[in-house]
Order: C-alpha cells, then sequence, then structure tokens
C-alpha cells in the first residue's frame, strides 16, 4: 500500500462559505443547475466545465474519445465491487423501467431511492461506510415485481441477489478493516475468490524481492483466486479477466490517439493501450513514467486500476477515469507551491534525516474535470497526487492536481445552507470562514496534495507496506499535517498566496471542528470511524485535544446542552501540528507498525457516543447531505456529412436517474 491520494468532498465543502475572488463564468445566462438529485443521505449536483469552449476542437475531439474511453469502464468497478453488482443492476433497472404498478406508491417510490443509492454506490454497498444498504421497501413487494418481469428478464441467481438484498448478514461490508479478523474472507467485494488473507499474504511474500529498488505494484491489476489447490492471480486486461469492457477503451483510446496534442501525449495513451493488452506492471510503471513526464499537454487523463482503498490488503486497483484539462489562470497557485517545494522540506519540522534531500518533479496544476468515471463516480476525489509508487515518485516525480470546477460546484451550492450558524457560536470566526475558506481549502488541497505526498524519505530498507492496514490513515495523516502546518507559515503571505495573516485560522478552525465533531455526522449511531480520511482527521484533532490539553490550547464548551470548539492558541497549535507530523514521518521512515498502530488505536477509532448523538441530532435539523457526487455533462461529437468526426460538444441538464439508466444501455460491456 503506498499513497492514498484521494480526499474527500464533504468535510472540505460542508463549512465552505461564500467570496472567492473569481467566480465561474456561467455557461448561460440562467443560474447553473447545481442540484440535480437529494435522497437519503445523499447530494448529487451538476458541475460546469467552463473553457471547454476555448479549447480547439482537436482537444475538444480528444476530450471526447478520453470520456468515451472513461465511462466504458463502468461495469469493471461494479463487478470488482461485488461479484452480483451487476445482475442486481440490471434487475433493479428492469423493474424500475417495466414497473407497471402504482408509481406513486411509498413502496416504489423506496424502491426508487434504493437504486438511487446503489446506482451512486456502484453497487449494494455505500461508497464510504461500506455497510450494505437497507431496503425500506418490503420482501413480498419485490417479490412482485419480479414475478411481473418476463422470465428472460428474471436472472438465474435471483434466490441469491434477493438474499443479498434482503438478508443483512449475507456479504454485510464491503471492505471490512477490523484489527484481528480475516480481511479478504469479512469483505464482500469480488478482488480475491476462495482464499484467505494468509494465504494471500504469504503468496505475495514469497512474490516480492525486497532488494528491488523499483518493484512492480504487486496485486495492482489481478484478481487473485485459488484454482486446483493453488493460488494464482488472474489479470485484468484483454484477453482476461474484464476483457470485454478493456477491449472496448482501448478503441477509445486508439481513436483518441489521432487527437493527441503531442508526441508525448501519444506515448501515454500508446502505453496505456499496451499495458491493457498485456497485463504487465511493468508495462504499467512505464506507462506511469511518461505519464508524469507529460506537463505540458492542455488535456489529460487517467484511466485504470488505481487506488486501492477497495482492497482490505490495499493492493488491487479500483478502475477509475477522470479526463481534464488545465485551468490555466488558477494553476498559477500551485505552480507557485509547488516551485517552492524544496523550501517546504527544508523547513518542515521532521527530523531531518527523513528529508528528502532533492524534492524532484512536484508538479502542480489545477484542472478542469470533463469527465468522472468508475471509481470517481458519482462521488469524486477534489485532488489527486499520482502515481502511487514510491520508487516512480522518487525518481520521476509526481503529478498533482486540484479538481478546481467540483469544489467550486462544492461551495456554491453550500451557500446559506446554515452549517455555520450551527457549530460555529463565533460571529468573527464564521466571518473569517465565509471570506477565507474557499482559499484556505484550495490551498490546504494543494499543500496536502503536491508537497505533503511528496514529502519524507523512508530509511534504507524499510518495506514501504510496513504499517500495513494503517498505512493509509497515517498517510493522509503526514499530508494533512504538512498542509496544516504550512498554511500558518508566513511564507505563505509572503508567496502572495494569503494576504491576511488571520486566514489560517479560518482552516484550523474548520479542520479541528471536522475531526473532532462534524465529521461524525456521517458515522451510523455505534459504529467506529474506519475510512482512511476520516481516521486521518480524528487522529490529528483528537491528538491535538490531548497533547493541547496542559496548555488549554483548544477545548470543547457546553453553551446550553451543545458542544462548541474553542481554539485558544492557535501558534501552539501549529506547533502541536509540526510535533505530530515529525513523529508521524518517523513512523513512516523507520516502518514502525506498531507505534503507528497505537496513534491510530487511540485516537482514530472510536466514537464518544454522547458527542456522535449530539452532532447527529444537530445536523438532523438542517437537512445537508452528508454526502456528495455529480452527474456529468453530455458530450455529443459533431460530425461533417461525410459522417468524420469535426468536433464535440457539451451539454448540461441531465437528470440522475436519467444518466444512470442511459450509462447502462450505452456502456454497457460486462452485464448483457
Ligand atoms: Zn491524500
Amino acid at each position: 500500500m503506498s499513497f492514498r491520494n484521494i480526499m474527500t468532498s464533504i468535510a472540505l465543502s460542508a463549512v465552505a462559505g461564500v467570496a472567492s475572488a473569481s467566480a465561474v463564468p456561467a455557461p448561460t445566462a440562467e443560474p447553473f443547475p447545481y442540484v440535480a438529485d437529494r435522497f437519503v443521505d445523499i447530494e448529487v449536483l451538476r458541475y460546469p466545465v467552463p473553457d471547454f469552449e476555448s479549447l480547439s476542437p482537436q482537444q475538444r475531439l480528444l476530450v471526447y474519445y478520453l470520456t468515451e474511453a472513461a465511462l466504458t469502464g463502468r461495469d469493471i468497478l461494479w463487478d470488482q465491487n461485488n461479484r452480483y453488482n451487476l445482475a442486481l443492476r440490471n434487475l433493479l433497472e428492469d423493474i424500475y423501467t417495466d414497473y407497471k404498478g402504482d408509481r406513486n406508491s411509498a413502496e416504489f417510490k423506496a424502491f426508487h431511492t434504493y437504486l438511487k443509492q446503489v446506482w451512486f454506490a456502484n453497487g449494494i454497498h455505500h461508497h464510504y461506510s461500506m455497510d450494505k444498504f437497507v431496503p425500506e421497501f418490503s420482501r413480498d413487494w419485490f417479490n412482485a415485481a419480479v414475478a411481473s418481469l418476463p422470465a428472460s428478464k428474471r436472472p438465474a441467481n435471483l434466490s441469491e441477489i434477493t438474499e443479498l438484498i434482503f438478508n443483512p448478514s449475507v456479504m454485510p461490508k464491503r471492505v471490512n478493516q477490523a484489527e484481528g479478523e480475516d480481511l479478504i474472507l469479512t469483505s464482500a467485494n469480488n478482488m480475491y475468490e476462495g482464499v484467505t488473507q494468509a494465504e494471500v499474504e504469504n503468496y505475495f511474500n514469497a512474490l516480492k524481492d525486497t532488494t528491488d529498488v523499483s518493484p512492480i505494484s504487486y496485486g495492482l491489476n489481478t484478481r487473485v483466486a485459488k484454482i486446483d489447490g493453488k493460488v494464482v492471480e488472474q489479470p485484468y486486461k484483454v484477453g482476461g479477466v474484464y476483457s470485454k469492457a478493456i477491449e472496448r477503451i482501448v478503441a477509445n483510446l486508439r481513436k483518441a490517439c489521432a487527437y493527441a496534442e503531442n508526441p508525448s501525449q501519444l506515448a501515454v495513451i500508446q502505453k496505456l493501450i499496451e499495458f491493457y493488452e498485456t497485463g504487465n506492471l511493468r508495462d504499467f510503471d512505464e506507462y506511469s513514467i511518461l505519464w508524469v513526464g507529460d506537463t505540458d499537454s492542455r488535456v489529460d487523463f487517467i484511466n485504470g486500476f488505481i487506488e486501492s482503498y477497495g482492497d482490505p490488503l490495499g493492493m488491487t486497483g479500483s478502475w477509475e477515469s477522470i479526463v481534464n484539462f488545465k485551468d490555466l489562470g488558477a494553476s498559477h497557485r500551485t505552480e507557485v507551491v509547488s516551485s517552492n517545494a524544496q523550501w517546504f522540506e527544508d523547513h518542515s519540522p521532521v527530523d531531518p534525516r527523513f528529508r528528502k534531500p532533492n524534492v524532484k518533479g512536484v508538479t502542480a496544476k489545477v484542472i478542469t474535470a470533463a469527465i468522472l468515471a468508475g471509481d470517481s463516480y458519482p462521488a469524486t476525489p477534489i485532488g489527486i497526487n499520482l502515481p502511487n509508487a514510491n520508487w516512480i515518485r522518487a525518481a520521476h516525480g509526481s503529478k498533482s492536481v486540484t479538481l478546481e470546477n467540483i469544489t467550486r460546484a462544492y461551495d456554491e451550492a453550500s451557500h446559506g445552507n446554515g452549517f455555520n450558524e450551527e457549530f460555529v457560536d463565533d460571529a468573527a470566526m464564521r466571518d473569517l470562514m465565509d471570506k477565507y475558506l474557499f482559499d484556505t481549502d484550495n490551498l490546504h488541497t494543494d499543500l496536502h496534495e503536491c508537497l505533503g505526498h511528496a514529502s519524507g524519505r523512508l530509511l534504507p530498507g524499510v518495506d514501504p507496506d510496513a504499517l500495513k492496514a494503517h498505512g493509509s490513515t497515517l498517510e493522509e495523516a503526514r499530508a494533512d499535517l504538512f498542509a496544516l502546518y504550512y498554511l500558518g507559515d508566513p511564507k505563505l503571505i509572503e508567496l502572495g498566496l494569503l494576504d491576511n495573516p488571520d486566514a489560517y485560522k479560518a482552516q484550523y478552525y474548520k479542520q479541528m471542528l471536522n475531526g473532532l465533531m462534524t465529521q461524525l455526522m456521517r458515522i451510523e449511531p455505534g459504529k467506529d470511524v474506519e475510512e482512511a480520511h476520516m481516521r486521518n482527521r480524528k487522529l490529528i484533532a483528537e491528538w491535538c485535544l490531548d497533547k493541547g490539553a496542559a496548555d488549554n490550547v483548544m477545548e470543547l464548551v457546553k453553551v446550553n446542552g451543545k458542544t462548541y470548539l474553542r481554539i485558544n492558541d492557535y501558534e501552539k497549535l501549529r506547533g502541536l501540528f509540526g510535533a505530530l507530523l515529525a513523529e508521524i514521518q518517523r513512523i513512516k521512515s523507520e516502518g514502525d507498525y506498531e507505534a503507528g498502530r497505537d496513534l491510530v488505536e487511540t485516537y482514530a477509532v472510536k466514537v464518544d457516543p454522547a458527542l456522535h448523538q449530539e452532532v447527529l441530532d444537530r445536523y438532523a435539523t438542517l437537512d445537508i447531505a452528508p454526502y456528495r457526487g455529480f452527474v456529468n455533462p453530455a458530450y455529443t461529437l459533431v460530425t461533417d456529412d461525410k459522417g468524420n468526426p469535426v468536433d464535440a460538444k457539451i451539454s448540461y441538464g441531465e437528470d440522475y436517474t436519467d444518466q444512470m439508466l442511459r450509462y447502462s444501455k450505452d456502456y454497457n460491456t460486462l452485464s448483457r
């Protein structure tokens, strides 16, 4: 398990206020229709793609074919998440489309909501909590709806699917991270078949050559199964697992080649095609190196098996794609950050032995997302830092991006939701948040992605996977602490990135409030905090509350029965961030598993039930969705009278249900 680069959206956006210097250029004179749907704990938004029209027709055609290659991979992720997901989706969509009964009945509405949840999660388990959805319609209603379908639409494994929907004990969790359990046997994902955690670990331990200075990302593109009593890897590739989907991805990538902006971009696309054809992870590494090196192109994309949050062992990548192009104006900010990378590394509060003497090739840019797909859809990251392979990052650097049309859509859609009024009882702080949070959020993301993850080094011989199941939480904490520490540094004023020496306090306040309290709105009563980014935020906030107690650095106080955060000394809080950064960097650099585990288990997991309930109650009065995601714009090809592609057009306004049904029809590669 290496770097973990997805930042979650809601925590950054929930408190975001108004006020930012530049506004999204509206695609029409009408206000942009941000909100597309709202159900249970989800709000679905739309996002504008400003400046799409400023691309050349050739660039727009490149974007078009890359978006086709992105959408074509959808079924892969559904199947990776659970082996019943595709059959389940077909069945639910057939019922939804064919249902002849009362479509206004409570049962049908509950069914539609359930289908919306399944769509949002790319399967039957919640995208964030990993818990299986609980249907609010009855088994009898469902059985009758299925019975009214033509026989050809009733799947062969109907009884298994019905049990999966209605029996809570069947495959309850997609990714189980509970310490001490067999994480593979207790996880419902589809990356392993008939193998135990010990068998998988033994298999990869035997494969790994610890002296290899450029190791492949073991298991990244394979399903691990037991065949004739032997543990084997089955690669995702043309001619292998998911061949039909991958062939169509490749066909679209080939079409994209014709519109590549320059030879280095063309080489990236061609190498990716080669990787999909061979399934050889050495090809993937070569592709990653070419991709990092392609910094001059306006259009960029990721497409493949990238992040491994969906695997309890953190090895297999979930399929995803994002197509984007550079936001030329906003990229100035990240260029300033990354061109000063060495200064930040040299002044970081960690032991000099763990610093990088030469921070290489940290590139950063602000991008405009054109399509979100696979594991980045509908819930999406707002910042990406890739590639994940440690040795490639060390030798060739990494690319770090902020998806600013996405963060801005979150911000725009959050105005006036009452959040700050409920949880922040200090009017001056609310003001500061309104004025600066959009900017400090963006800066935090830049610092986290292009400096935080890229900083530091392992001591020679330390296994990059030494922190095991806690590696991702600690890696996110390391990146967040690096960002938090420097947000309060006068260097940012000197560099012209902030214009108010108090602006950072808005970010400190928001992050501590989120880590201690407000992110709990996303946890069900009685449950632990499990997701790596949430654990990271809780770890940082709880550790600082604890270690700063003697100096009263910050405290939780009760006013009229409600808990509020007071930060009494921002300077000292910054010092605590530095101290924890130094310790977590030591843990990572030395591979000190026990110390890392103790930090996580002590501060990041267990929830105070009374405070938790209070947060849920206060949140419930606001009707703010804890999670948000997006529908994509639609792209259409423009052809000349001979049918040759000459341009691509963008349109907005598609409904969430319509988009999901369209994708299932047009990009169905594995399920029918
Ligand atoms: Zn991260």
